[in-house]
């Protein structure tokens, strides 16, 4: 949908007026013509693979968020496959990681034939509750795994409390790997989200708050001997020096149309994290004092991207709630309905303490609302009326 459409559509009616819970095409409308000439310097210097862009991007985007190395990739997924196989974790190995997050993030532990040990998350921040990273450990070792590492997750974009994690990785001997692809651009202490832990991975899937027009993802670190081991995983574990191939690899690459629209889009995300937070604001300010709703909390020293905006509604109000806005034309998505634990490739791994009832709660109350840095100051009072009014007749 773009703009014009919006205001045509605008005039039908309240309710005719659709609201988009993402709105990308406002966003191309923005930068159109420098994504247009992006792509067509692609196509003149024809170097699809591995061309110019994939470097300038690269030190645009360590430059962005103060890392000393970037890393560009096909996707989030395979910068998290990645850095994993640098770790060269395998079978007996346990990482430890959320449940409350998406697939991918446990995903490719298992795919390397390692074991994903569930850890339950907090209450306010839906991140890795680092009070329960001993019971992690003991799980892991009682499972007769050897615990290797943690994986952080900046859900919804908001960064997790590093401090205390990385903490506890260092007494224990783990490392920490930030799987960020919701949490790019944010902040924790001062410090953007890019340079904790011994890697970061990040996606730019459409929908992630700095996305590409197709998939792709980025892995950032400070240390080059992991560089360099990334360089040869990307391309199939080739060697730099000679003709060999001396780990296995896989084809890791971004591709260069990508990259150029990225190089673009970069350039304005700074802008869009500014918006981005201004509707979360009003969001939060326009459900003060709303009964049996819970509005998202960001600790003093960090800044969300915003991933998504994410209400907890309780007295088992949700799916009322959803039902009620549906009718009222807003949009809502469900992140996450089900824990990766409870799913049947995940259901075999271990457990911190046994359960999760954080996160087993939480998947019954948490609802995400329209958030994009274009969302029109009257869409959104739109929304906020339409859910004070569904929770004032549930
Ligand atoms: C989106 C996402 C991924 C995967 O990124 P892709 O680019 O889609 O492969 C991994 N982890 C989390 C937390 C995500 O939200």
């Amino acid at each position: 949908m773009t703009m014009s459409d919006t205001k045509e559509r605008g005039s039908a009616g309240r309710l005719a007026k659709p609201i988009a819970f993402i709105d990308l095409a406002a966003q191309q409308e923005r930068i159109r013509p420098q994504v247009e000439r992006a792509l067509l310097r692609v196509l003149d210097h024809g170097k699809y693979i591995m061309g110019p862009e994939i470097t300038q991007l690269e030190e645009d985007l360590a430059a962005f968020c103060g890392a000393k190395y970037s890393i560009a990739c096909g996707s989030g997924t395979d910068a998290l496959l990645m850095l994993l196989m640098a770790k060269e974790i395998g079978p007996g190995d346990a990482v430890i990681c959320p449940s409350f997050t998406f697939t991918a993030t446990a995903e490719m532990v298992a795919l390397l034939g390692a074991s994903p040990v569930f850890i339950d998350i907090e209450e306010e921040s839906f991140n890795l509750d680092p009070a329960r990273l001993p019971a992690a450990v003991e799980a892991a070792k009682a499972a007769g795994l050897t615990p290797k590492g943690i994986i952080a997750v900046d859900l919804f974009g908001l960064p997790p409390e590093y401090d205390a994690i990385e903490a506890f990785a260092a007494e224990n001997g783990l490392w920490v790997l930030d799987d960020a692809a919701q949490g790019f651009g944010a902040t924790y202490k001062g410090r953007k989200v890019g340079t904790f832990g011994f890697g970061t991975a990040t996606s730019f899937f459409p929908a992630k708050p700095l996305g590409g027009y197709g998939d792709s993802g980025a892995i950032f670190t400070d240390d080059e001997a992991l560089v360099e081991t990334l360089h040869s995983i990307r391309n199939h574990g080739a060697s730099t020096k000679s003709f060999d191939n001396p780990i296995v690899g896989l084809n890791g690459r971004m591709d260069c149309m990508q990259a150029g629209i990225l190089i673009e889009k970069l350039k304005i995300f700074p802008d869009e994290i500014e918006a981005r937070d201004r509707v979360a604001a009003r969001y939060s300010e326009g459900f003060a004092g709303l009964e049996n709703v819970v509005t998202p909390v960001v600790p003093a020293g960090s800044q969300s991207v915003w991933a998504q905006y994410t209400l907890k509604i309780k007295s088992g109000l949700r799916d009322a709630l959803v039902a009620a806005l549906k009718d009222r034309n807003v949009p809502t998505a469900i992140h996450y309905l089900k824990g990766i634990h409870l799913r049947t490739a995940y259901e075999r791994y271990p457990r911190a303490g046994g359960d999760l009832p954080v996160t087993d709660r939480l998947c019954g109350e948490v609802v995400s609302l329209p958030m994009h840095p274009y969302l029109a100051e009257d869409d959104q009072a739109q929304v906020i009326e339409a859910v004070r009014a569904a929770m004032k007749s549930l």
